[in-house]
C-alpha cells in the first residue's frame, strides 16, 4: 500500500490506510471518492473487523489465548478473521452457505481455517444456527457474531471513518455504502456525523433486499446476484439503525453488472459487485446534491469498494449478464 513506507513486522500492520480514489462517472462539481478496500492483506474491507475484533476479544479475555473463533460468514469476513487468527494463534472455523464463491472458501482454507458449508436454501440464518451449535461443542470457542457485535461497527468508527475524514480534511458531504451487516456504514458514518451532524448517510442494497422496508418503503423481496450486501430479514442485522440512515437506495443486479464492467474498462477498477452497486448509488447521491435535491454540508460523496473482482471470476462476472451466477 502506498502509505506504508517502512518495513513492517506482520501483515496485520497492513490492515487499513487504504487509498481513496475518485470515481469519474460522477458529476465534476460533486466528486465521488471510493475507498479501495482490496488493498487490505486479505483483499477486502473485512480484514479491518478481523484484526480489530479478534484483538479486542483477546484483550478482554472473551476469547481465550489459543481459543477458537467460529463465524457464520459469506466469505470475506472469514478471510479477514482467518488472516488475523493465523497471526494471533487462534483457531478459525467458518460456516458458509454453499452459494458463496469458491475462491473465498479456498482462501480461508489456505489461511489454515476450517470451512463448513450449509445449504443455500437455509440462508445466513442456517449458517448462524450451525455456528452456535459448533461453539457449544467446544469450551474455548467464541462466535464473534458480526451481525450483532458492536465491535464490528467500532472497527469502522475507529479506523475507516477517521481515514476518510482526514483524507478529505473533514469535507465529506455524504457517506454511501452497501449494507451486509451494516458495520461499515454505521461505524464510518457514525464517526463522520460526530464531526458534522449534517453528513448525509445513505445505505445501499440490491433490488430484492429488504432494508428499504425499515424506512417504510413497500418493496418486493426477490433473490439477487450481488454478493455481500442486502438482507432478506432486516431483524437479523442488529447493527443497522434505520433512524440513523437518511435513505436506502436499491440498485438492480443488471445495473450493478453493467457498472462493474464499466468500472474496469473505463476506470481500471477490478472490483466485486457490491462495489459497483455502491458506485452507482454514490453517483446518484452526487447528482442529487448537484441538482439541489439533497442537502449535504459539502459537495463530495464517499463510498467504499469492499473487494476485488478476482474473487468472483469463477462466477462469470465479466461475461454476459445472464451468465453471471451471482
Ligand atoms: N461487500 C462485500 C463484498 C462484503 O463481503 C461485505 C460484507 N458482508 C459488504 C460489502 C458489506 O459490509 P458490511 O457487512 O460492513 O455491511
Amino acid at each position: 500500500m502506498t502509505t506504508h513506507r517502512e518495513p513492517l513486522d506482520s501483515v496485520l500492520d497492513t490492515v487499513g490506510e487504504t487509498p481513496l480514489v475518485r470515481v469519474h462517472g460522477a458529476p465534476e462539481d460533486v466528486p465521488v471518492y471510493a475507498k479501495l478496500e482490496s488493498f487490505n492483506p486479505g483483499a477486502s474491507v473485512k480484514d479491518r473487523i478481523g484484526a480489530y475484533m479478534l484483538e479486542a476479544m483477546l484483550d478482554s479475555g472473551e476469547l481465550p489465548e489459543g481459543g477458537t473463533v467460529i463465524e457464520p460468514t459469506a466469505g470475506n469476513t472469514g478471510i479477514g478473521f482467518a488472516v488475523a487468527a493465523g497471526q494471533l494463534d487462534v483457531d478459525a472455523v467458518f460456516v458458509v452457505p454453499e452459494r458463496f464463491s469458491v475462491e473465498k472458501q479456498t482462501l480461508m482454507d489456505a489461511l489454515g481455517a476450517d470451512v463448513i458449508n450449509t445449504p443455500t436454501e437455509d440462508g445466513m440464518g442456517g449458517a448462524i444456527e450451525r455456528a452456535h451449535e459448533l461453539a457449544e461443542e467446544l469450551d474455548d470457542a467464541v462466535v464473534p457474531q458480526q451481525f450483532s457485535n458492536p465491535l464490528n461497527t467500532e472497527a469502522h468508527y475507529e479506523l475507516t471513518g477517521p481515514e476518510i475524514h482526514d483524507a478529505l480534511d473533514g469535507e465529506v458531504g455524504a457517506m454511501v455504502a452497501g449494507c451486509g451487516t451494516a458495520g461499515t456504514l454505521m461505524g464510518t458514518a457514525g464517526y463522520l456525523r460526530e464531526h458534522n451532524p449534517d453528513t448525509h448517510v445513505v445505505a445501499v442494497e440490491p433490488t430484492g433486499s429488504l432494508y428499504a422496508t425499515t424506512k417504510g418503503r413497500d418493496v418486493d423481496e426477490a433473490e439477487y446476484k450481488t454478493e455481500g450486501i442486502g438482507t432478506h430479514d432486516p431483524s437479523t442485522n442488529e447493527l443497522f439503525d434505520p433512524e440513523f440512515v437518511d435513505d436506502v437506495v436499491q440498485i438492480s443486479d443488471r445495473d450493478t453488472h453493467a457498472e462493474l464492467q464499466r468500472l474496469a474498462r473505463e476506470e481500471g477498477h477490478l472490483v466485486g459487485s457490491s462495489s459497483a452497486a455502491n458506485s452507482l448509488a454514490a453517483i446518484d447521491v452526487a447528482e442529487a446534491i448537484a441538482a439541489g435535491e439533497v442537502d449535504a454540508p459539502h459537495d463530495s460523496v464517499v463510498t467504499v469498494f469492499p473487494d476485488s473482482s478476482e474473487r468472483y471470476l469463477s462466477k462469470g462476472i465479466y461475461g454476459d449478464y445472464e451468465e453471471w451466477e451471482g
